[in-house]
């Protein structure tokens, strides 16, 4: 079925069939309108979850209620909100939401904006990517030269260790093991699942580090510098995660965010360096004649100076921030499944997964019926892997994909309470310059938006909400969402190539 000819006017040709079927569906309702609407307002998210209730905005001073907003009011008669997923494949609009923030939370970390004191762009800053070590080889690109060459050995499997190919970057061989019988697959899960334990320790070690370069106490520490990051996680073609991060040089904690460092780039970058190559965790045995694995990251820790601290970027440095702020957010939404080629690799990590958490949940068994289990648990009595088989679909990482110190930047939470602020004056404005025929006054938007930065701190929202279910009606509604979504970007980018 083609889109009736009154919808292809509209822009609506080039449908999907479910999509066009829909658009038909809701015209014959009456119902269209309210769609888009409703579909606009939360950025036309693919998944968005539906609430009924009522909010009321209470002035803390008087106690009276200065508005009200019920979901009955709303377009569709439920109140909408953005699934907010991360990944691309589950949400193009909200997945491209999450990369701006990212973007903005690194950018503000570097250069300030959003809250951020704009001093935070004269202290010392460093890019940090840290990997996990070899499992065994694994065909590789190797930037353009010969995978593995090695002659004529072979492994106790039989197999040739020598791969004389030049792979592609989208081969989907690259990545996966010379030989999978010799690839250590328990190693790799359970060093990516205590992945976020081993970064935790290099990061307090940076600090020991620092005080220990500048002969001061590690509790006095804060009292000179603090050491402030942004970082992103991003799975790498072997299914293996690795980290890049953004350090940055404070001076003394208590003299907030961005505070005058009187110490050069150079004795942070050797502080990361130390502790990042010293770090480790000692991971439990995964099975009954398992043994226990010291974790270390790989032996490649690359740190550039961004910035050597002083007013203006360095010319001659390698990457800029911005460069760098861009290819975190670029990164941070990645999907592990199109990160990795889905094939024999990807499900024996999986598959190790599974096992580590079968083995897992039958020690916890054998624990409640009293027997002796030769495997520790932790400090809370549970089986260490009890849990791994959570984060199969993630190859064994349990971590986030973005964070930061407390102190690095902006929160996501702020970014996106100012957006939700935005829309709402934005909204408010355009609706009053439509009715009165006049274009968008973007002076009242930014006086609204001022006003009510005010005005938050003396009124507080109320609501009652219920959880109604998420997502759109049936597939073809998700289908015009995400066609109107790209048609959105298409002319955001259109109207961004003409200024
Ligand atoms: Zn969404
Ligand atoms: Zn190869
Ligand atoms: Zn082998």
């Amino acid at each position: 079925m083609t889109a009736p000819a009154h919808l292809q006017q509209q822009g609506l040709d080039g449908l999907t069939e479910r999509a066009a079927s829909a658009v038909y569906d809701l015209t014959t309702r009456g119902a269209l309108g309210k769609f888009t609407e409703a579909a606009s307002r939360v950025g036309f998210c693919q998944r968005p979850i539906r609430l009924a209730g009522r909010a009321m905005t209470v002035d803390t001073r008087t106690g009276e209620a200065t508005s009200q907003y019920s979901s009955a009011d709303a377009p569709l008669g439920v109140l909408l909100t953005r699934c907010g997923n991360r990944r691309e494949s589950v949400c193009t609009s909200c997945s491209r939401v999450y990369a701006r923030d990212t973007f903005e939370m690194i950018r503000c970390g570097l250069e300030g904006g959003k809250g951020v004191p704009e001093r935070v762009a004269e202290n010392p800053l460093a890019f940090v990517t840290v990997t996990a070590p070899s499992f065994g080889p694994v065909h590789s690109t190797r930037g353009g030269r010969t995978c593995h060459p090695r002659g004529n050995t072979t492994c106790p499997h039989g197999r040739s260790l020598s791969c004389t190919k030049t792979h592609l970057k989208d081969d989907p061989a690259v990545g996966s093991p010379i030989c999978p019988d010799c690839y250590d697959y328990l190693g790799h899960v359970v060093w990516q699942y205590h992945a976020p334990e081993l970064w935790r320790r290099a990061i307090q070690d940076v600090s020991r580090q620092l005080a220990a370069r500048l002969g001061v106490p590690v509790s006095k520490v804060s009292k000179v510098v603090s050491r402030q990051y942004g970082r992103t996680a991003e799975m790498q073609a072997r299914g293996a995660v690795h980290f890049h991060a953004l350090f940055r040089l404070d001076g003394p904690l208590d003299e907030g965010i961005g505070a005058a460092c009187g110490v050069g780039v150079d004795v942070m970058v050797d502080a990361i360096e130390a502790a990042f190559s010293r770090a480790q965790v000692q991971a439990p045995p995964t099975f009954e004649h398992d043994q226990s694995r010291v974790l270390r990251w790989g032996e490649q820790i690359d740190i550039r100076v961004v910035r050597e601290g002083s007013r203006t970027d360095d010319p001659d440095a390698p990457i800029t921030g911005e460069q760098v702020a861009a290819y975190l957010a670029k990164y941070s939404t990645k999907d592990t499944s199109l990160a990795v080629p889905d094939g024999a690799h990807v499900h024996r990590i999986k598959q190790t997964c599974a096992e580590v958490h079968e083995a897992a949940i039958r020690r916890a068994e054998s624990r409640r019926a009293g027997e002796e289990v030769a495997v520790p648990v932790d400090s809370e009595g549970r089986d260490h892997y009890v849990l791994i088989g959570k984060w199969a679909k993630e190859l064994g990482y349990r971590g986030h994909y973005s964070s930061k110190s407390r102190c690095y930047s902006v929160t996501y939470r702020t970014l996106r309470r100012r957006r939700a602020r935005f829309q709402q004056v934005m909204q408010e404005e355009t609706e009053r310059a439509q009715r009165a025929g006049k274009p968008v006054d973007l002076a009242a938007v930014e006086e609204a938006l001022l006003s009510q930065e005010d005005e938050s701190e003396t009124s507080v929202v109320i609501g009652v909400w219920e959880f109604v279910g998420v997502g759109w009606t049936n597939q073809g509604e998700v289908e015009i969402a995400t066609a109107a979504a790209a048609r959105a970007r298409e002319y955001a980018q259109l109207r961004a190539g003409k200024q």
